[in-house]
């Protein structure tokens, strides 16, 4: 892999995956802020294959939210962005994840999980909970909204597992896509590219209702 010891120290890589879909200021502003606070080297963004925890809605093609996110973080030299999710067949699971990026980058790289906090909660139901402490560590960063005590994670191992208060940022891929559908705008939520880049494709415009629970 490309990470070897850098500074006199192990490379220390965040992993940010999501649907991006599309990609927001929320999501930058949390890589942004992990990266800061846990002195990371890079933080690798991984939109997922299938998103199997929110079926029941249209997701785009991977393509267009790859795209999306490389235009989005093209900018920072610390950002960059892996198709292993989306290259790989069926649904996508952290621990692949995981391993894919370990497989690529080597052993002599720490990795550092970026969550939602809501997400983090729910950990162990995810498939490989097991392994995936010995993965990595995982940061859960709270949104606004929702607030997240300790009692919710005292049931995961706390050297594993950190919270993160990241600036609030009120956005999420709902909204925007939400917005697109009612033709209000999205400039200032998403990177100028990402509002060029949805007009250009079209997407969003057929967005009906969406089901608040799928956030
Ligand atoms: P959707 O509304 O479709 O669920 P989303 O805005 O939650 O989309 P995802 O792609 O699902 O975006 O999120 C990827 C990761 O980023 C998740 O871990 C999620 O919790 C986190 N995240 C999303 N929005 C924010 C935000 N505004 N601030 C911090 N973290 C966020
Ligand atoms: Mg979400």
């Amino acid at each position: 892999g490309l990470a070897r010891v850098h500074n006199g120290r192990r490379y220390r890589l965040g992993v940010m995956g999501g649907t991006f879909d599309p990609i927001h200021h929320g999501h930058l502003v949390a890589a942004s802020e992990v990266a800061a606070r846990f002195d990371l080297d890079e933080v690798v963004f991984v939109p997922t294959g299938v998103p199997w925890q929110k079926k029941g809605r249209k997701v785009s093609q991977a393509e267009d939210r790859y795209l999306m996110t490389v235009i989005a973080t093209a900018s920072n030299p610390s950002f960059s962005v892996s198709r292993v999710d989306i290259d790989r067949r069926g649904d996508t699971y952290t621990v692949d994840t995981l391993k894919d990026l370990r497989r690529e980058r080597g052993s002599d790289v720490d990795l550092f999980f970026i969550t939602g906090a809501d997400a983090l909660s729910h950990i162990l139901s995810w498939r490989g909970a097991e392994e995936l402490f010995d993965l990595a560590h995982f940061i859960g960063v709270s949104r606004p909204g929702v607030p997240l005590g300790a009692k919710d994670i005292s049931h995961l191992p706390a050297e594993k597992v950190t919270l993160l208060e990241v600036p609030a940022m009120a956005i999420s891929s709902t909204d925007c896509r939400q917005r697109v559908g009612e033709n209000m705008p999205i400039w200032y939520l998403v990177p100028d590219g990402i509002v060029q880049y949805i007009n250009k494709r079209g997407l969003y415009r057929d967005n009906i209702t969406t089901n608040p629970e799928d956030h």
